[in-house]
């Protein structure tokens, strides 16, 4: 029982899904998600949130 197409079946598609997502973060279609931080702007003199992408990790500000 040690073949390891199951695991690399498994992995191939897990790369295909990155692969996807990866392509959709390329096209702006960023998978956005609260970060649960806070920061102050001090350039805009506001309070801003932090969301990042779920799946390339980028960040953005989000005027609170
Ligand atoms: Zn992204």
């Amino acid at each position: 029982m040690s073949k390891p197409t199951d695991l690399g079946k498994y992995r191939k598609a897990k790369r295909k899904e990155t692969a996807a997502g990866k392509t959709l973060c390329q096209r702006g279609f960023h998978k956005w998600q609260f970060d649960g931080r806070k920061q102050f702007d001090v350039k805009l003199g506001k309070l801003i949130s932090v969301e990042r992408c779920t799946r390339c990790g980028a960040t953005r500000n989000h005027i609170a």
